[in-house]
């Protein structure tokens, strides 16, 4: 892997796990200073900082984009990335469940960018990359909240790329089919016939299989990167043809 983000400095929310670990991951390899703000930052490897951060708290977002500031002096990248799951119809969640998720998924966004313009506006190479999927994009069974704050990181993503456009600051996101995470194993594991479960996730996919982490992160890394200096307002799907494809029956 190029070193071509040597000398920047990124901020990847929900980077202990799954889909942000493997982006910290491919930000390190490109040669960025990597920063992980995650509830439970214990397992980040060496190499990267490990911050504790809960994105639906305003306090705890300041005073991790303070740190940032006091140790690394920049802030050049911005990956929102933490976000929580929620299943069921329209009709199945309640406020409460509602506000939580939403609080996480679209708030959280929110307070981590405005927490970190200050930072960017100062950076030749500004990029905030958020997270959002393919549940933005195609009506899927038994996610009506989820679906709902993920269309909102898709229209955020949109709005915030138009405001900051003048500041030098690129906003994109990626919608990721079904990745292959810890998140996903979970949800297996709730299910009455993991196996048959699993093969009916692959099958959603036109490619057959599950997304991998490190096929997302690939596409965070170029949106991030100054590479793609001319892109901003956009998403990238990494779903496997699951949004664009319709193929006839075998
Ligand atoms: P994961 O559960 O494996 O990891 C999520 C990480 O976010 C964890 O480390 C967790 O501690 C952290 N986190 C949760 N709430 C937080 C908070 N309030 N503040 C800070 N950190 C918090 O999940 P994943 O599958 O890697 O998903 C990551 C992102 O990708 C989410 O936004 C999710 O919606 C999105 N996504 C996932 C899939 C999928 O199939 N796995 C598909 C499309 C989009």
């Amino acid at each position: 892997m190029s070193a071509d983000m040597k000398g920047l400095v990124a901020a990847v929310t929900g980077g202990a796990s799954g889909i942000g670990a493997a982006i910290a991951r491919e930000l390190q390899g490109r040669g960025c200073t990597v920063f992980v703000l995650d509830l439970n930052p214990e397992s980040v490897p060496g190499g990267q900082t490990g911050l504790v951060c809960d994105v639906s708290d305003d306090d705890s977002v300041q005073a991790a984009v303070a740190e940032i500031a006091s140790t690394a002096g920049q802030l050049d990248i911005v990956v929102n990335n933490a976000g929580i799951g929620a299943v069921g119809t329209v009709a199945d969640n309640s406020d409460d469940e509602w506000h939580r998720v939403w609080d996480v998924n679209v708030i959280g966004i929110a307070r981590m960018s405005r927490a970190t313009l200050p930072l960017l506006r100062a950076s030749h190479a500004a990029a905030i990359v958020n997270v959002s999927s393919i549940a933005a994009t195609a009506g899927l069974p038994q996610r009506a909240l989820y679906s709902a704050t993920k269309g909102g990181v898709l229209s955020l993503t949109r709005a915030m790329a138009a405001d900051l456009v003048r500041d030098g600051i690129r906003v994109n996101c990626v919608n990721p089919g079904t990745v292959d995470t810890p998140w996903v194993g979970r949800l297996l594991d709730q299910s009455s016939d993991s196996a048959a479960e699993r093969a009916a996730l692959c099958a959603r996919q036109p490619h057959g299989r599950l997304v991998t982490a490190d096929e997302v992160a690939a596409a965070v890394g170029y949106l991030a990167s100054p590479t793609s200096g001319s892109t901003t307002g956009t998403s990238i799907a990494v779903d496997g043809g699951m949004q664009g494809l319709r193929l006839r029956p075998e």
